[in-house]
């Protein structure tokens, strides 16, 4: 793979005080409550690992994976599942951690596959949105960051399965 030229657009201390704060709102929202925390594999690993070591909680670990992008930087708008919660999540409360809302169309996807399965609770969080390449209506409880409509890299989200591993969000500048 060549080497992109990518600028740093949102700092490794910017996301961890974006962390800390929605940590914060959910351990008051969630205090005495059990909950079962579901990453959303792969893209918000990084995110995810961050966010539970902030919570004080009495929690569950669980991971749901879907792929929608397919290796490109557009969505292909199809989600395809490729990793299934392992117990029933049944009058649980739960928090889904995502890491990007960009069409809205995983987002969607996964809370209607999250209140299939009759939670007692279903409170979304995700570190990015893209509010100008929503296709369709898509209300999340924590947003980390708005950002522009670009493709960006880090923290857990890749260009061809690289970059993931950064501790910051970058915009990548040489893109065709
Ligand atoms: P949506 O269904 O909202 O269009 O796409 C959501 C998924 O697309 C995210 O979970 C993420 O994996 C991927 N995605 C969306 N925007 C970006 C981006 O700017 N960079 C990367 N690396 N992935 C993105």
């Amino acid at each position: 793979m060549n080497t992109l030229k990518l600028s740093t657009y949102i700092s490794e201390t910017e996301i961890q005080k974006k962390v800390k704060d929605i940590a914060g709102k959910l351990n008051q929202t969630f205090k005495n409550k059990p909950v079962v925390v579901i990453c959303v594999l792969k893209g918000s690993f990084m995110f995810y690992s961050d966010l539970i070591r902030n919570l004080d909680l009495e929690l569950q670990c669980e991971f749901f994976g879907v792929s929608s992008y397919h290796g490109n930087t557009t969505s292909s708008g199809e989600v395809k599942v490729t990793l299934d919660l392992t117990y029933p999540v049944e009058d649980k409360n739960l928090i889904l951690v995502e890491d990007i809302v960009d069409t809205g169309l995983t987002m969607n996807y996964l809370k209607a596959s999250m209140l299939s399965r009759k939670p007692k609770s279903l409170t979304t969080v995700s570190l990015l949105e893209k509010p100008d390449a929503l296709k369709v209506p898509c209300e999340v409880d924590h947003v980390g960051f708005k950002i522009p409509n670009d493709f960006v890299v880090g923290y857990g989200l890749d260009y061809q399965g690289y970059y993931r591993n950064l501790p910051y969000i970058a915009q990548v500048q040489d893109l065709q």
